[in-house]
């Protein structure tokens, strides 16, 4: 039994790719072909990632450099052999690492992925792009992919032959390679032999590649008796030389942008940049770029931070999540510090003051670029909102420090505007308020429909008084911590009593006075039909087309807010809501008139009814659902003909 674990790892094996890559390889193939210059891009980038990983390894183990310390990544084509082979002296891979990094998709979000192809060829496209088509490219120029090698300071003879035909299947086979590092031979389909061309590949590194670090080499050719042919001597393709360390004016538009392809592992281009050298206590380069769509593991529980750690253009790491806070961990990019140690951890970054004064000048830099896309660029600060806006809205809780600045990058639907595109600023709110507002108001509902359709609302419309209309899960979070902007309070308008100050004159509340002595009889028989149900029954001048609403008391915790909570598997403390009656509605003036259930009337129904049904307007659930339809039902039969008596406001 012991014998065939021992055999297994030194033979030819036969294994089947895990069922996620065969589906993105088929779609690869056809989608892609009209870019299938990716490719090239995609293996010289994982040559360098392999670099980079192997010198930071070394830094603890220089044994593992097993005596060359150079990096450099070849790139060598055979015209005879149609093969196309991109080679480095990195990392490498052990028989396991093959199989599970070229047979498998460890990404998160890939099952997001999936679930949003839609079929058509040219969405998909862009759908597989942005999702990182990564080492797999490789299919779409070869019908065949030899990958050949060895894990640093492993043994010669622990080389590893990995081949497939990008179909179904893939092998694994012991080999002998003196040499650490991967080659990676692509054997081309017919169609994409003209790759094999000195000249043509040179072109495609220059335009893709050009910002790797490590010097990517090929054959010099010369010209003989009208034929290119190739020497002996190395030359280098690329710049080899790190981008964010140049000077700004020697950096063009398009190097940006194909760096931010290369550290945003991204296909598309980006939305904008920051390039910036900080001086001072702490010397650091930072490029940090925003991107143009949202990652698919925006949302992951742990997600993924997108800027690399460099010390004196070392890699160090990725992702190192102590360099932006939570709220910006979309952005990308690169920070190369001159001080820090080169043998700087995670362990130690978590505790140092430096890597704090970097991440402080970095969120400000973010914060700067933000702003200035807000004020300068507003189509594309709408389009960076539509994106990342539920994220940065985090930032209001997560980073007290900045909140003031974040509230003002802050954009909201509001009953100013018909359509639910969130494009309004506090400023604009309090620029529009009315003659004696002093509060910024808002709602928040478990959708767009729901809060713009709040019974809580009416009153506000009826006076022209705009309130913010929120429905992002995170808003509850927002208007938690912000509390107030410019001096003015933010209130919801389904919490406590209503208090519009000066915007109802005397005349106004002193009707609303008269109001509440005719039906406090009323509030009180309901109050004592609903029983525990309720905190309190009591009139208001909230409402004018519904006959009820419920609202929160002031420091309980809102109705939106505790059904999120709970729908969240949470332990939320119960908190009765208040119950208002609308006192012009004539559903309450017929309740009036009725008759409680022991002389014979439906008061008590009716009461329920009012209740449940303000708790449906506001996206809650009545108690028992069941019963709101039997005694909706039993009120309809007990009203017979009377129904039509009735006037319903509009
Ligand atoms: P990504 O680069 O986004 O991780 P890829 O599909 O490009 O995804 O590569 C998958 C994995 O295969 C890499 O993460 C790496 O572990 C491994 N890999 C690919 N190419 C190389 C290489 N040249 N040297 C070492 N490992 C590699
Ligand atoms: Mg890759």
């Amino acid at each position: 039994m012991e014998v065939e674990q021992d055999v297994a790892p030194h033979s030819t094996e036969t294994r089947s790719f895990q069922a996620e890559v065969k589906q993105l390889l088929h779609l690869m193939v056809h989608s892609l072909y009209s870019n299938r210059e990716i490719f090239l891009r995609e293996l010289i980038s994982n040559a360098a990632d392999a670099c980079d990983k192997l010198r930071f390894e070394a830094l603890d183990q220089p044994a593992l450099l097993e005596g060359e310390g150079e990096f450099k990544i070849r790139i060598a084509y055979d015209k005879d052999a149609g093969t196309l082979t991109v080679s480095d002296n990195g990392v490498g891979m052990s028989r396991d690492e093959a199989a599970e990094n070229l047979g498998t998709i460890a990404k998160s979000g890939t099952r997001e992925f999936f679930s949003r192809l839609t079929g058509d060829k040219q969405k998909d496209a862009n759908l597989i792009g942005q999702f990182g088509v990564g080492f797999y490219s490789g299919f779409i120029v070869a019908d065949k992919i030899s990958v050949l090698t060895r894990r640093a300071g492993l043994p010669a003879g622990a080389g590893v032959k990995w081949q497939s035909d990008g179909s179904g299947e893939y092998t694994l086979e012991q080999i002998d390679r003196p040499g650490r590092g991967t080659d990676v031979v692509l054997h081309l389909r017919e169609e994409a032999k003209d790759l094999l061309a000195g000249w043509q590949l040179r072109n495609l590194i220059r335009k893709y590649s050009d910002h790797i670090v490590q010097p990517i080499v090929m054959k010099k050719e010369e010209w003989k008796e009208d034929q290119q042919v190739m020497t002996d001597e190395d030359e280098t393709v690329n710049q080899a030389s790190a981008l964010w360390a140049r000077p700004k004016s020697e950096v063009t538009e398009d190097q940006y942008k194909s760096f931010y392809k290369h550290v945003g592992h991204d296909y598309d281009e980006p939305l904008a940049w920051v390039h910036a050298k900080v001086e001072g206590r702490q010397e650091y380069t930072q490029l940090l770029y925003l991107p143009s769509h949202a990652p698919f593991d925006l949302w992951e529980r742990t997600p993924r931070h997108g800027v690399k750690l460099y010390v004196r253009r070392v890699f160090i790491m990725d992702d190192a999540e102590k360099l932006m806070p939570l709220y910006l961990r979309f952005v990308r990019g690169v920070v190369d510090s001159n001080d820090l140690p080169l043998n700087v951890s995670r362990e130690l970054l978590q505790e140092s003051k430096d890597i704090d004064a970097i991440r402080a000048g970095c969120t400000k830099k973010v914060l700067g670029l933000l702003e200035d896309l807000a004020e300068n660029e507003a189509e594309k600060y709408a389009k960076f909102w539509g994106e990342f806006g539920r994220v940065l809205k985090e930032g209001v809780g997560e980073d007290s420090a900045n909140r003031e600045r974040i509230a003002k990058l802050l954009r909201f639907a509001s009953t100013h505007a018909e359509s639910d595109a969130q494009t309004a600023t506090l400023a604009d709110y309090v620029g529009r308020m009315k003659e004696g507002q002093d509060k910024i108001y808002y709602v928040t509902a478990e959708s767009f429909a729901a809060a713009k359709n709040s019974p809580h609302l009416e009153v506000f419309r009826k006076k022209g008084v705009e309130v913010l209309l929120m429905s992002d899960r995170v808003d509850e979070w927002v208007v938690g911590h912000l509390t107030e902007f410019d001096g003015k309070q933010l209130v919801s308008v389904a919490k406590g009593g209503l208090d519009l100050g000066k915007l109802e004159d005397e005349a106004e509340k002193q009707e609303h006075q008269r109001e509440e002595e005719q039906f406090k009889d009323v509030t009180e028989r309901i109050k004592s039909a609903l029983g525990e149900r309720v905190k309190e029954v009591r009139v208001t001048h909230r409402l004018t087309d519904s006959p009820a609403c419920v609202v929160a008391d002031e420091y309980d915790m809102g109705g939106n807010l505790a059904r999120m909570l709970k729908a969240a598997g949470q332990n939320v403390p119960v908190s009765k809501p208040i119950l208002e009656i609308n006192p012009r509605h004539p559903v309450v003036l017929r309740l009036r008139d009725e008759k409680s259930g022991a002389e014979g009337g439906h008061f008590d129904d009716w009461a329920a009814v009012l209740l449940d049904q303000a708790m449906l307007a506001e996206g809650g659930m009545p108690e028992d659902p069941a019963g709101f339809v039997r005694r909706m039902n039993q009120l309809f039969l007990a009203m017979g003909g009377e129904a039509s008596r009735i006037i319903l406001p509009n």
